[in-house]
């Protein structure tokens, strides 16, 4: 536990939360402020800041609990799709610092998350580039 983190405070029960799932390691509920009807959030229990940070186990326990969540909103909530989006430092956005994982249900033409996948491919020697450094 983190004295800081709200998300810890969520698991204790220090701040109330809309849960949706819960096991012994995990729990998920419905995030303040929606994306989307039904967006999710699926966190682990015990306090990691980062997805690096999760021993393996809690990560295969993590994702199981994303699947059954998916599940869940995929059936009850009628969506056409959804994404699972998983933050991890400032630079990509990650805002609370217990890494978690969000469900947020998708709408055909709902616009509500777009990639921003260029037009043009990358070279086979920018490609080269990037698979040197990272397997150096
Ligand atoms: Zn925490």
């Amino acid at each position: 536990m983190s004295e800081d983190c709200i998300f810890c405070k969520i698991v204790n029960g220090q701040i109330p939360s809309k849960k949706v799932f819960e096991n012994d390691t995990n729990i998920a509920f419905l995030d303040i402020r929606p994306i989307s009807t039904g967006h999710t959030v699926v966190i682990p229990k015990k306090h990691y800041s980062t997805i690096e940070k999760l021993p393996d186990e809690e990560v295969g326990n993590l994702f199981k609990a994303v699947k059954r969540v998916a599940l869940l909103l995929h059936e009850k909530l009628e969506i056409d799709g959804y994404n699972i989006v998983q933050n991890n430092y400032k630079a990509a956005g990650q805002v609370v610092e217990h890494s978690h994982v969000h469900i947020i249900p998708r709408n055909k033409g709902d616009r509500k998350i777009e990639l921003n996948v260029p037009k043009e491919g990358a070279s086979e020697e920018q490609l080269d580039q990037v698979l040197e450094k990272i397997m150096a």
